[in-house]
């Protein structure tokens, strides 16, 4: 646990939480949506733009060599931070997104194939596999939930065969902040020759990351969930595996010989690396890594799991609430979504936000999840490393004030 001192020294590094919006001190509580980012991270953009910015890897000039030099060693930073085997096993991309359709595009998948996703998914871990399975003709499997949204293992036991291609799943829901079994899922996937993807855009920051523990084949994130810069994320992938599908998107940088002949290809991680990068992006993020890491990945996950626990047990005092995903925190991240009597989830995150508070409401980009709790939408409170009890307080107390504005 952290102690009253160490948040404010935390937050006091967020100018953004020094704002008020509607003459209210800001709340900012979703942070699964984006966390914000500290003043190390804006200075290291503005530090890139004036002192680093060029091209990186073809260039001989010394801002060239000291942009690729940077790069490099993020790339390293980021193999230690998930503990991955080798840096060319870390491939940038522009985010979690792309690091899905970057595997449902290039690994090879033939008609009959099974792909298995969960009802837990987020739309980016849903729609690339449709539309791979309408053009394959390949069929899509989901792995059911019980009523607190836990996947169903044993259904998955019985979905699972030979056929199946690829299994791709969440590891922490940005729903529900279920944290998936995925260590058992890979396992049991390996037993039948399938690959895993995991979308872990919810995890780093969060949780320790041990790639090579978890045996994953792919594993996706991004930066702006862990308090770096928008546009930029990474593929994580088995050197082996990564060397025998085919690249991504083609041009400069992933090339190795060109002619009107024959092309080759780059090594790793440069094959799946097209064009110019996000340079800046990547560079920053280095920035938010050390941020993290001086913190620790450990005390960050304690203190989340102790304002979740906070926060379930105040929420669910409230009458007429509905908290989804059960109430054991410890099987959780620091997520928890609701609905309020028979209010539109709009209707009470604007009257919320009136009051200094982002939440995030609607769909959550997770349609079936909803359509699975027969809701349109839920209100969705996810903390970060800089939310404190207080603001819990407030939020419990900004709820009630709805109940009597809008009931
Ligand atoms: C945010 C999120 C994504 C998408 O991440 P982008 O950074 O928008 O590409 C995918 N899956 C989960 C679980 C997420 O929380």
């Amino acid at each position: 646990m952290f102690s009253q001192k160490t948040i404010q020294k935390i937050r006091s590094q967020f100018p953004i939480l020094e704002k008020k919006v509607y003459s209210y001190p800001l709340v900012y509580i979703d942070n699964a949506a984006t966390t914000q980012k500290p003043i190390q991270v804006i200075q290291s953009s503005e530090s890139y733009y004036s002192t680093i910015n060029a091209n990186i890897h073809r260039g001989l000039h010394f801002l060239s060599q000291k942009a690729t030099y940077n790069v490099e060693n993020v790339r390293k930073k980021i193999q230690n931070f998930i503990q991955a085997k080798s840096s060319s096993e870390i491939i940038f991309t522009k985010g979690t997104t792309e690091s899905i359709n970057l595997v449902a595009s290039s690994i090879e998948i033939k008609k009959g194939d099974e792909i298995i996703i969960s009802y837990l998914e987020h739309h980016s871990n849903i729609v690339p596999w449709q539309i791979i399975c309408d053009k394959k003709e390949a069929n899509l499997k989901i792995i059911p939930i019980n009523n607190d949204g836990f996947l169903q293992l044993d259904y998955f036991e019985f979905l699972i065969s030979e056929r199946t291609k690829i299994v791709s799943i969440s590891h922490i829901s940005n729903v529900l902040g279920i944290i998936n079994p995925v260590k058992k899922i890979i396992s049991k996937s390996h037993e039948y020759g399938a690959l895993v993807l995991i979308d872990g855009a919810q995890v780093p920051s969060n949780l320790e990351l041990n790639v090579q523990d978890l045996d994953v084949d792919f594993y996706a994130f991004s930066a702006h969930k862990m308090y770096g810069p928008t546009g930029i994320g990474v593929l994580y992938g088995k050197k082996e595996i990564l060397e025998n599908i085919e690249p991504y998107q083609s041009g400069g940088e992933m090339i190795k010989n060109v002619s009107f002949e024959k092309t080759t290809y780059s090594n790793l991680p440069f094959k799946f690396e097209a064009g110019t990068p996000n340079i800046e992006g990547i560079i920053v993020w280095g920035t938010a890594i050390d941020f993290v890491e001086k913190i620790g990945v450990k005390n960050i996950q304690f203190y989340k799991e102790e304002l979740l626990k906070y926060a379930i047990q105040r929420l669910s005092c409230i009458d007429g609430i509905k908290l989804y995903g059960g109430n054991d925190y410890r099987k959780r991240s620091g997520i928890i979504s609701f609905n309020l009597s028979k209010l539109h989830c709009f209707d009470v995150g604007s009257i919320l936000d009136r009051l200094g508070i982002a939440v995030r409401t609607g769909h959550l980009c997770a349609q079936p999840l909803m359509n699975f709790f027969h809701v349109e939408g839920m209100v969705r409170v996810s903390f970060s490393v800089y939310n404190t009890f207080k603001e819990i307080d407030y939020l419990f107390n900004s709820l009630l004030k709805v109940k009597k504005i809008l009931l």
